[in-house]
């Protein structure tokens, strides 16, 4: 593609995406295809010959749009919110034109220096002390294996110089609550630590790590000559949030020489206002934590911010060294490529420049408070509503509910299935989209709040939303 057709369709497609953002709460949140249905509207070759991109706005109208599920849309109360504000599409298109890959410093000075400077940017806006130091990485489920194998070289000596976990004659544990992300035990796992040495610790009614399970574990696994190797506290569980006792954590792991990560996924966002960071008291004894700016701050997927005490470690572990790497700045810059686990990198920071340039500090700030404001006001409502109940406390965004009518109190299966057909109309009518989900064996809704678009009036909007669909699930023709 020469310069003269770039300029005219990237033109046309920043229209394009304007006028989808404009209109996008007119699009069903879900989308509605059906398995295949995307695929089946294009040609199963290739074309033979070139065929240019004339109508791919077209193209893109009518095929690719049905089949988008809209995370961007204000009814957006799935998952978690992924939000993308305008100011990262516009970094994205930047670092795509730049066409960057900067897995050294001299690949590209500014990809490492911008990087440098945001991370230190974000560090100060989310309250750590300068003993940590930032990296961005694709996901926090890298980061998080990053993290485990730190530890596993840690307590193991770098048996990786050796003969690896493989040769190790103690068994490393790591532990986790049981509410842990799924991208723990997958670490865990990929680690090379074994199923027989994880520990996913059972959790207290507020689905936070219960403080003397783990101590029993960690003393059972003593008494049989296992090492406690790694520590993993969620401050922010996925499913509600729950803030696991990071204080004590902490003073357990330095006890026992554990890694200790702290996986902040979507609450870390939150930590930019001084007044939620109560949740993650004691965060500066960790060895690293991860938090997912692509989350809930406003950069687009994929952006996770990790932050490590010992960097040096982590590039010990990381790093490779083949000559046809090396540069005369190696020892005076950082080499990103070492503080992860792919070579190359894409210029990502952008994202980041971009938006809090755009925003301010203040202005992330306020976002933030926009939604704890709106998920407090959805709680208050459903405790005060008949027939609803809320099954954990809402310290943040996610509030998970669940309607009982008396006639199907105690009735399990009645009550998971009253609750899939409430979520499932919520979401076939396309103005809201929930995440229905099981915790601890009771069917629940769950309504994660804070997409940008999401104002008061459409967390309003769903309540009612809810409402009108639990009565309409518990009518004869409704019951499932
Ligand atoms: N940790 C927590 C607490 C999460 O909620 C999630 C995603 O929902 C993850 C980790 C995984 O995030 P990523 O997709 O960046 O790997």
């Amino acid at each position: 593609m020469d310069t003269h057709d770039f300029r005219r369709l990237g033109h046309e497609l920043i229209d394009w995406v304007a006028d989808y953002r404009e209109r996008i709460a007119e699009y069903p949140v879900m989308s509605r295809v059906k398995p295949g249905e995307v695929a089946a509207q294009l040609p199963a070759e290739p074309p033979r010959r070139a065929e240019g991109l004339a109508t791919i706005s077209a193209d893109l109208e009518r095929i690719v749009l049905p089949g988008v599920t809209h995370w961007n849309h204000p009814g957006w109360f799935a998952y978690f919110p992924s939000n993308t504000d305008l100011s990262s599409v516009l970094a994205d298109l930047v670092s795509a034109g730049l066409g960057v890959q900067g897995m050294s410093w001299q690949t590209s000075p500014a990809a490492t220096e911008v990087e440098d400077v945001v991370m230190e940017w974000l560090r100060r806006m989310l309250g750590l002390s300068d003993a940590f130091t930032g990296v961005i990485h694709d996901t926090a489920s890298t980061a998080t294996l990053c993290s485990l194998l730190c530890a596993r070289e840690r307590s193991s000596d770098f048996s990786q110089d050796r003969g690896g976990l493989q040769a190790e004659e103690t068994p490393l544990v790591v532990y986790a609550s049981d509410q842990a992300h799924s991208s723990v035990p997958k670490a865990a796992l990929l680690a090379g630590f074994g199923a027989d040495n994880l520990r996913l610790v059972e959790t207290d009614d507020d689905h936070a790590l219960r403080l003397d399970v783990l101590e029993a574990a960690v003393r059972e696994d003593l008494a049989a000559g296992r090492r406690p190797c790694a520590l993993v506290a969620a401050v922010g569980t996925t499913a509600t949030t729950a803030i696991d006792p990071l204080a004590p954590m902490a003073e357990l792991a330095a006890r026992h020489g554990m890694w200790l990560h702290v996986d902040a996924a979507l609450a870390g966002s939150a930590m930019i206002c001084a007044e939620h960071r109560w949740m993650w008291e004691g965060v500066e004894r960790a060895d690293s934590v991860v938090l997912n700016p692509h989350k809930w701050m406003g950069t687009g997927f994929d952006l996770s911010a990790y932050f490590v005490r010992d960097p040096g470690h982590l590039v010990r572990v990381m790093s490779t060294d083949p000559s046809y790497l090396r540069t005369a700045q190696d020892g005076l810059v950082r080499n990103l490529r070492d503080w992860g686990i792919p070579l190359g990198r894409r210029f990502r920071a952008l994202k980041l420049w971009f938006l809090i340039r755009e925003y301010g500090v203040e202005g992330l700030q306020a976002r933030i408070r926009r939604d704890i404001g709106n998920a407090a006001w959805l709680s208050e409502q459903v405790d005060a509503a008949p027939g609803w109940q809320r099954l954990a406390p809402v310290p943040l965004q996610t509030v998970c509910v669940r309607h009982v009518p008396p006639e199907l109190d105690d009735d399990e299966p009645a009550l998971a299935a009253h609750n899939l057909a409430v979520a499932d109309r919520v979401n076939r009518a396309g103005r809201s989209y929930v995440t229905p989900s099981v915790l601890k064996g009771r069917q629940m809704i769950r309504v994660s709040i804070g997409a940008q678009a999401t104002e008061r009036e459409h967390v309003e909007a769903l309540w009612r939303e809810l409402q009108e669909a639990a009565v309409a699930a518990g009518e004869p023709a409704g019951r499932p």
